[in-house]
C-alpha cells in the first residue's frame, strides 16, 4: 500500500440561484471537492463572488437552465421558487439533478407537502387546499375552527404569502385573493410553544447524517435567531429526528433536509420542509464538524458525508435584517467572538443581509455576543 494522499477527482456542480445559500455553498465548495458554477440572474447576486464560474439568466429560463446543465456533472438548488415542469425536463435529457424534480415538489408546492404528509401519517396542523372562497369545504373549515392560517400554496418564503386573517370574512377575502395566482392551503392557527428545526443530510447511497436540533425565534414571519441546544427533553429531539428521517426517506432526497417544526400542546408538528441548506443551519459553519453547505456539496456529488457533530456546547446565530440605516460591519466585526458573514448585498429594509454566529461553552454569553454583534451591524430585529 502506498502513502500516498488519495487523490479526489473534483466534481463539477451547478447552482440554481444566486443568493447568500449559493454563496456559502461557493465558500465550501473546494473543501467539498466541488468547482462550483452558479446560474445568477445578475453579476451583482451574493454568490457570483465565491463561484468558481457564473452563467447569468433567469433560473425560470429554460436556455439559461440548459447552458448550466451543459456546463456542470450535478444541477441544485439555492432556493425553491424553480419551475417544476423545466426541473423535469432537465431530468428527462439525463442531466444528473439533485434534489430530483419529485423531491423539490414537495418543498415548491405546501398543498402537495401538507397532503403527502398527512397520508404518511406525519403530523400536519388540519388543513384543507382550495382553489377558490366558495369551496364548501373551506366554509365547513372555517365553521371547525375559529382561528386559520391562509397560505399560497407556492411562491412564499420569509412569511411572504402566509397571511393571519382576524375574521371570517377576511379569512374569505385573502382566500379570494391568493387564490388568484395559486392553490391556497388554509390551516389551524396553533398555539405555539417554540418553534424548531430538525436538519439531516442524505447521501446518494441513502446514508443520513443529523444534525442537533435547534430552536428558531420568529419575527414577522422571518427567522431572527437561532440556538444550539434547542433546550428540549429527549423525547422532544428524538422525536425531530425521526420524523426528519423519516420525511428524508419519503421524499427520497439527497442533500440537505430541513424540518420546521412547531412545538404545541399536541407535541411536534410540521409545519414545512427545505431542501436545500437552510437559515436554521447557519451556525453549522462555525459549530459543527462539517457544515451543512459543505455536506449538501458532499451530498449532491454523490461523496460520503461528513460528521455532523457540534463542536462547541452552545452556538447562536442571528440574522442580519436591513433596517431604516446600515450599521457599521467593522464595528459588528470588532465584537470578540463574533463570526460576522456579510452577503455582499445592497443595504434594504426587510433584507436578509448577513449573520452573525457564536460559538462556546455558555449559551448565554453566545447569545449576548452575536446580538450585540448582529446590532453593531445595524439589525434592529427583536431580540427574544
Ligand atoms: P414561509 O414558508 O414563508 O417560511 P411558514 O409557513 O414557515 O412560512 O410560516 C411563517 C411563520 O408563521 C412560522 O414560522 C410561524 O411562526 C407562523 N405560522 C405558520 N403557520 C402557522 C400555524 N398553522 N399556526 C401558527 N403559526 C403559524
Amino acid at each position: 500500500m502506498s502513502n500516498s494522499p488519495q487523490l479526489i477527482v473534483p466534481v463539477s456542480v451547478g447552482v440554481v440561484g444566486g443568493g447568500q445559500l449559493a454563496r456559502m455553498m461557493g465558500e465550501a465548495a473546494h473543501g467539498a471537492g466541488v468547482i462550483l458554477t452558479v446560474l445568477a440572474t445578475s453579476p451583482d447576486d451574493a454568490a457570483v463572488a465565491t463561484c468558481d464560474a457564473t452563467i447569468i439568466g433567469a433560473p425560470s429560463d429554460h436556455h439559461s437552465l440548459d447552458e448550466l446543465a451543459d456546463a456542470v456533472d450535478v444541477v441544485t438548488f439555492d432556493h425553491e421558487l424553480v419551475d417544476l415542469d423545466q426541473v423535469a425536463a432537465l431530468e428527462a435529457n439525463h442531466v444528473v439533478v439533485r434534489p430530483s424534480a419529485a423531491a423539490l415538489r414537495f418543498a415548491v408546492d405546501k398543498a402537495h407537502q401538507r397532503q403527502s404528509f398527512e397520508r404518511a401519517g406525519i403530523a400536519v396542523p388540519r388543513f384543507v387546499v382550495v382553489t377558490s372562497n366558495d369551496d364548501p369545504a373551506l366554509l365547513s373549515f372555517l365553521d371547525a375552527h375559529r382561528q386559520v392560517v391562509v397560505k399560497a400554496a407556492r411562491g412564499g418564503y420569509d412569511g411572504r404569502g402566509v397571511l393571519f386573517p382576524a375574521s371570517r370574512a377576511e379569512a374569505l377575502a385573502m382566500v379570494g385573493d391568493v387564490a388568484r395566482t395559486t392553490t391556497v392551503v388554509v390551516e389551524e392557527r396553533l398555539e405555539l410553544h417554540g418553534e424548531l428545526a430538525q436538519l439531516v443530510v442524505r447521501s446518494t447511497s441513502g446514508a443520513v447524517v443529523a444534525y442537533p436540533l435547534v430552536a428558531t425565534v420568529q419575527a414577522n414571519g422571518m427567522c431572527v435567531e437561532v440556538r444550539y441546544p434547542a433546550g428540549q427533553k429527549e423525547t422532544v429531539s428524538g422525536e425531530a429526528l425521526r420524523l426528519a428521517i423519516q420525511i428524508a426517506e419519503l421524499v427520497d432526497a439527497v442533500g440537505v433536509v430541513a424540518v420546521e417544526l412547531f412545538l404545541t400542546e399536541r407535541g411536534l408538528v410540521v409545519n414545512e420542509i427545505a431542501l436545500r441548506p437552510h437559515n436554521s443551519g447557519h451556525w453549522t459553519i462555525e459549530g459543527a464538524r462539517t457544515s451543512q453547505f459543505a455536506n449538501h456539496l458532499l451530498a449532491v456529488s454523490g461523496r460520503p458525508l461528513g460528521p455532523a457533530d457540534p463542536v462547541h456546547d452552545a452556538a447562536v446565530m442571528v440574522n442580519v435584517v436591513g433596517s431604516d440605516l446600515p450599521g457599521s460591519i467593522l464595528l459588528a466585526r470588532a465584537v470578540s467572538g463574533a463570526h460576522v458573514h456579510d452577503y455582499g448585498k445592497t443595504w434594504r429594509k426587510g433584507r436578509k443581509l448577513g449573520h452573525v454566529t457564536a460559538v462556546g461553552a455558555d449559551a448565554q454569553a453566545a447569545h449576548v455576543t452575536a446580538w450585540k454583534s448582529a446590532r453593531a451591524y445595524g439589525t434592529t430585529t427583536r431580540e427574544a
